[in-house]
């Protein structure tokens, strides 16, 4: 209920905003003009040809010959000028202390991020966020308290069903996290501890932060051969608590699935269609990333990494572990192949990153086979672990996704030191990646489109009422780029490589990136939540 409206608000603003287009054309003497481009809105509609006016902070005017001089102004003449990208999930505090301008995300035209996804934040939210605002970041930052890290906070990492008291003192957790102004609540039910919760908790805690205005998005328990079941648990935390809920970077796993995104698109549309408020976002990759732990069965992850090491050490133990990452590299994760799991960043050893299971199972003096890259993997996780990057998605899921009217895209990415270590390239080229391949290469979907999957599309989702749409009275959060060469560059073999294609990035009216360069200006702001209470 409540969600509807904020839904009707930004309507209504959006609205309000379009009938001051006239009045705000005098007088003149703006802060900033682009002038002359292809005005994308970001609602979806075709482009028009448009001059677009900014003062302080706020969009004053839209239209074609606006009069006046700006104490700025950006020839956009031949180039899109759309609203900033909003990428409504990343692991951001993953950089954002040692690259405060997240250079990574605003050359590709994103204005702003979120954190907190995966069932993972700082708990409490407050002091994190103060950290961010005395910091002083490019782009603006808003965040989702995470059930996983309220869970450890109060079980801590073990597999067991919460006392009632226990779950009261989760449930004031996501309270808290939301008057500090979470934008919901975010689940990891595929890692520790969100592994181990059941789903009526899930359910109460969601609940929490639905009744507050929060949704629920979820990195599901199973994206793999489990990959029905857990959409039906994501569609029934929206359904049973009452809230938006969303699939987030939804993707088939594994080849023996392959395939199966017809069947989750159509439980998504199913649900939709009896009124549940359920959406999706997606990263354009055929690989993901996470830690290797992730070829690991759960019960062998439950605990700290002594206890990890401990299960190692045990013959019997072992050996069940052995047997499930054998089942991982072969039908899961692993893609089939020791080649497809890639080191990302390894803590213990920096060289290994960007080698891959096989290269380091034949250095370690074996044969690359799938029995010898399964000891590899537990002797990595023994040392320590390590980011991994898994290459077992198959394209055609990743199109069809990309086509449903109610996926986004959102990175999953986080903010690389530039240069270091080998990081999935998705943090560098996502969105840039669906508007050069996905819409200009292979026409999976139009140009408008795109930009409303990446602008007023998250905006209207987590409830931002002046951003994602250009519209006067809206915020200046602006991108000005080549829709013909606009494109990503970083791959998986050389990731650190930033966008192609992007001219220019306006951030709160102030350009954060122009002429192939940041600029000083660190304009971003902490967004808050519709629950935000300050000063508490
Ligand atoms: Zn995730």
């Amino acid at each position: 209920m409540h969600h509807r409206r904020i839904r009707g608000a930004w309507m209504a603003a959006a609205a309000a905003a379009f009938g001051a287009v006239l009045a705000a054309q005098a007088p003149a003497g703006w802060d900033l003009v682009i002038r002359g481009g292809r005005v994308l809105d970001g609602a979806g509609n075709p482009w028009v040809l448009a001059d677009v006016a900014v003062r302080g902070d706020t969009i004053a005017a839209i239209g074609p010959g606006l009069p006046g001089k700006g104490a700025r102004e950006i020839d956009a003449r031949g180039l899109v000028v759309s609203p900033g990208f909003i990428d409504t999930h990343t692991h951001a505090r993953r950089g954002i202390f040692e690259v405060p301008t997240a250079d990574n995300y605003v050359r590709q035209g994103v204005t702003t991020i979120f954190e907190g996804p995966d069932g993972s934040s700082p708990v409490p939210l407050r002091p994190f966020l103060e950290k961010i605002t005395a910091l002083g970041i490019s782009p603006n930052w808003g965040m989702f308290i995470g059930q996983g890290s309220v869970r450890e906070a109060v079980i801590g990492r073990v597999d067991r069903n919460a006392t009632p008291d226990e779950l009261a003192k989760m449930k004031e957790l996501v309270r808290e996290g939301m008057l500090d102004g979470a934008f919901g609540l975010s689940t990891g039910l595929f890692y520790v501890p969100g592994i181990f919760t059941p789903t009526d908790e899930v359910i109460a805690l969601a609940a929490v932060a639905g009744a507050m205005g929060g949704m629920h998005v979820s990195h599901m328990r199973n994206e793999a051969s489990g990959v029905l079941d857990s959409v039906r648990e994501t569609i029934a935390v929206g359904e049973q608590g009452h809230m938006p809920t969303q699939i987030t970077h939804h993707k088939i796993i594994g080849t023996p699935n392959w395939g199966r995104s017809a069947d989750t698109l159509r439980l998504v549309a199913e649900a939709r269609a009896r009124g549940v408020d359920v959406t999706i976002d997606q990263y354009p990759y055929t690989a993901s990333s996470t830690g290797i732990n992730a070829l690991l069965p759960p019960w062998a992850l439950e605990g700290r990494q002594a206890d990890i090491a401990a299960r190692l050490r045990d013959g019997p133990q072992r050996a069940r572990i052995k047997a499930a990452i054998i089942d991982s590299l072969k039908f899961d994760r692993g893609g089939g192949d020791p080649k497809n799991v890639q080191i990302a960043s390894c803590a213990w050893d920096p060289a290994l990153a960007g080698k891959n299971l096989a290269d380091i199972t034949r250095a370690r003096g074996a044969e690359a086979t799938i029995d010898h890259a399964a000891e590899t993997v537990m002797w990595m996780v023994e040392q320590g672990g390590a980011q991994g990057i898994f290459h077992a998605i198959d394209e055609a899921d990743l199109e069809r996704i990309l086509k449903d009217p109610v996926t986004m895209i959102a990175s999953d990415g986080e903010v690389p030191v530039f240069g270091r270590a080998s990081p999935h390239p998705r943090s560098y080229g996502t969105f840039v990646r669906v508007l050069g391949r996905y819409v200009r290469e292979r026409r999976a979907i139009s140009l408008p489109d795109a930009v409303r999957k990446m602008t007023s599309f998250p905006a209207q989702r987590v409830g931002l009422l002046d951003r994602g749409v250009l519209r006067p009275g809206m915020k200046a959060d602006i991108a000005v780029w080549d829709a013909a060469t606009i494109a990503d560059r970083a791959t998986f073999e050389q990731p650190h490589q930033y966008a192609a294609g992007v001219h220019a990035v306006v951030v709160n009216g102030q350009i954060v990136f122009q002429h192939d360069a940041m600029t000083p200006a660190r304009p971003g702001r902490v967004l808050y939540g519709p629950a935000y209470r300050p000063g508490r």
